[in-house]
């Protein structure tokens, strides 16, 4: 079974531990550097992307983790995870950085604050039916995508908020709380397919 780990600094580690589980993956929590050698995918959660980015360069994980994604590990990352992934972001706190690798530009926080949070039902042709029902809590937005980047999902405004590009898959909404299981089955094979 793949052997996949969740960057366990902050955000719903559980939640996809629980589903990466169910789904048949070897599931580990990173915390360090060194754990990285013992993974072949990598989830990025949810939760705050300042936060995550913050601890990271405290526990000397950027530059690891920067490297694994050059490396080519396939990175599954949620809403937060979405947002540090991407190599641009506007609307960040001061100083915040993101791991990057994702050609994306994705601005945080773009539907408000948490009392905007909202559920929809998304059609995601990769996937197939049944749509795919969506949280978006405080959720960040695709605003622009580069070249080698597929737009996997968007809203009915054409708004962007799944993408992939090559082994980098990246929603702004969290599957992993509404018992959807088709993009981390999708994140699964792209690491199988390493
Ligand atoms: N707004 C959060 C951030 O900036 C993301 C929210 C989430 O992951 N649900 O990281």
């Amino acid at each position: 079974s793949p052997r996949v780990g969740v960057l366990s600094l902050q955000g719903d580690v559980r939640e996809h531990v629980r589903v990466l589980t169910v789904l048949g993956a070897d599931v580990s929590l990173i915390r360090r550097p060194g754990e990285l050698a013992s993974i072949d995918g990598l989830v990025l959660p949810g939760g705050e992307s300042s936060v995550i980015d913050k601890l990271a360069r405290a526990f000397g994980m950027q530059q690891p983790v920067r490297a694994a994604i050059a490396g080519g590990m396939p990175v599954y990352g949620t809403c937060a995870g979405m947002i540090l992934l991407a190599d641009d972001i506007t609307d960040g706190i001061a100083g915040q950085e993101t791991f990057g690798g994702l050609d994306v530009t994705v601005r945080r926080n773009a539907f408000g604050s948490q009392v905007d949070s909202f559920e929809t039902d998304l059609d995601v042709p990769a996937l197939g039916a049944p749509p795919v029902h969506a949280a978006f809590i405080r959720a960040p937005l695709v605003e622009a995508v580069g070249e080698g980047v597929d737009v996997l999902a968007s809203l009915d405004d054409g708004r962007v908020v799944a993408v992939q590009q090559g082994g980098l898959l990246a929603t702004a909404f969290h599957p992993e709380v509404t018992g959807e299981h088709r993009f981390h089955a999708l994140f699964l094979d792209l690491v199988r397919g390493r």
